[in-house]
């Protein structure tokens, strides 16, 4: 039998700078740019994830610009199977930022699965990892330091958010 083909909608969450766009750009081109580009809207990259027993296309929606978890509409979330939720080491208010972030996403699409990511590993770190997995444990989410500048745990952040999607799917 083929491999089953599934289209998934990700988003991504987390305050302004923390790096949600270099992220994407990383994973979906394999590139770092250094310039900040501040826009309007919301971008949308397609990267194709290939596993044994089926193949996700992934859409990633990438929120341009400064938008908040109060002047988000909730459009932006609706049909999202899962979402990758980013904070910055650098600064411990993107941090706190997050549980309203998650629960913005819930309150549309539902229980869906989130993978945290504490990005900008790169850099010296204003608090710990044990700071987000005691966060993250209180919302269910998995967490993954990455850094899009080096491309740390870039890859398998976004696997291992596809595998929990594809799980709650079956
Ligand atoms: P967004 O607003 O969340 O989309 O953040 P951007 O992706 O635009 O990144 C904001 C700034 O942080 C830019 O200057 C990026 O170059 C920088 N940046 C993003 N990710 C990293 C990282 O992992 N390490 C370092 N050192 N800088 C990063
Ligand atoms: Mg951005």
């Amino acid at each position: 039998m083929p491999p089953r083909n599934y289209i998934l909608k990700v988003c991504l969450l987390g305050d302004g700078a923390v790096g949600k766009t270099s992220l994407v750009h990383r994973y979906v081109y394999d590139a770092f740019d250094d310039k900040y580009i501040m826009s309007f809207g919301t971008k949308v990259s397609k990267k194709t994830v290939e596993l044994p027993e089926a193949k996700a296309d992934l859409m990633i929606w990438d929120i341009l610009g400064q938008k908040t978890y109060e002047t988000l509409h909730g459009a932006y979330y609706r049909g999202a199977a899962g979402a990758l939720a980013v904070c910055d080491f650098t600064r411990p208010q993107t941090l706190e930022s997050l549980a309203s972030w998650v629960s913005g996403f819930r309150g549309v699409v539902g229980e869906k699965p989130v993978v945290i990511l504490a990005n900008k590993s790169d850099l010296p770190k204003s608090y710990g990892v044990e700071d987000v997995l005691a966060f993250a444990s209180t919302m269910g989410c998995e967490v993954m330091e990455t850094s899009a500048k080096t491309g740390a745990n870039v890859e398998s952040a976004f696997w291992s958010l596809t595998s929990k999607m594809l799980e709650v799917g079956k």
